[in-house]
């Protein structure tokens, strides 16, 4: 009896008091983690409660947290977040816990329940969060499957702004710079040849993501397998001049199984697109 009294002293006194807990403040001394969730090109997110009252029931979240080497990164996907908000758009770096993840970690699994209205329900979704992104003058730059995330069976959001750049007042597209690891398969011609991404690239993205919704995000007919395999004949080794050669010699990814025509024409508008590229041959 003397240990049990002596312990509820010791975890009394270790409980932080109410009245000093800010509900508007996140603090990271409160985050307790759980699992890792997911990897990307520069950092991690991990599963974690954030119980100020040390009770146990604190609410789930997601935290991000970047490499040391890409912390610059995340300031700058701090600044994004800060001047986005839509409900097609997922907020903050301690974000609500979706359990279901991305669509890459949700729809192999879910195909039997996904019919083709839910999946193009979900292109709409994906759609509206961009042209509110546009509309403020935004690239994303990483649109695809994997950072799309699923909030419920009807409703995505599209998340992990790392890559996303704002285009400066006098300029229609934005100049990379220094690029350590890029998702060249979701890339436009004009992104793999002159680093100049414009709203339009993030339309070739798009593109790359509704494939990537057709065939439910199964590895075996993902981007990265299907293009890479379209490379092996030229070299072993995929470098980015085959890369673009493929795509300027015309080739795409294949139309996805049953994927009705009204849709396969979707996959041409972006050549119905003008956009002030100086090289007229990326311009499809
Ligand atoms: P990165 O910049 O590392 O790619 P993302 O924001 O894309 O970071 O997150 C990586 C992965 O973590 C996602 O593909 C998804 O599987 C998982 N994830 C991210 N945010 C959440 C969330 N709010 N809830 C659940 N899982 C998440
Ligand atoms: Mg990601």
């Amino acid at each position: 009896r003397a240990i049990v009294r002596d312990l509820t002293g010791v975890a009394e006194q270790s409980k932080v008091p109410i009245q000093e807990v800010d509900p508007t403040v996140f603090e990271t001394r409160f985050l307790r983690k759980i699992k890792d969730l997911g990897e990307g090109h520069f950092g991690k997110v991990e599963l974690c409660q954030y119980d100020p009252r040390g009770d146990g029931r604190g609410q789930l979240v997601a935290v991000k947290s970047l490499k040391p080497e890409s912390r610059g990164q995340l300031w700058r996907e701090i600044d994004t977040m800060r001047e986005l908000y839509h409900h097609n758009i997922s907020s903050a770096l301690i974000m609500e816990y979706l359990p279901a993840g991305s669509l890459k970690d949700y729809l192999p699994w879910r195909k039997h329940q996904t019919d083709l209205r839910r999946l193009l329900h979900y292109a709409l979704q994906i759609c509206q969060g961009m042209d509110y992104l546009g509309s403020q003058r935004f690239i994303h730059r990483d649109l695809a499957a994997r950072n799309v995330l699923v909030e419920n069976e009807s409703t995505v959001k599209i998340g992990d702004f790392g890559l996303t750049k704002s285009m400066k007042e006098d300029k229609s597209y934005y100049t990379v710079r220094e690029e350590t690891d890029s998702p060249v398969f979701w890339y436009a011609p004009e992104c793999l040849v002159d680093c100049k991404f414009y709203p339009a690239s993030d339309v070739w993205s798009f593109g790359v993501t509704l494939y990537e919704l057709l065939t439910y995000c199964e590895t075996s007919s993902s981007p990265t397998t299907v293009k890479n395999f379209m490379l092996r004949p030229i070299q072993g080794q995929m470098n980015i001049t085959q890369l673009v050669e493929v795509l300027m010699a015309g080739r795409r990814l294949p139309c996805p199984p049953h994927c009705p025509d009204a849709v396969r024409e979707l996959g041409k508008y972006r050549s119905r697109i003008s956009f002030p590229s100086p090289n007229p041959n990326l311009n499809h």
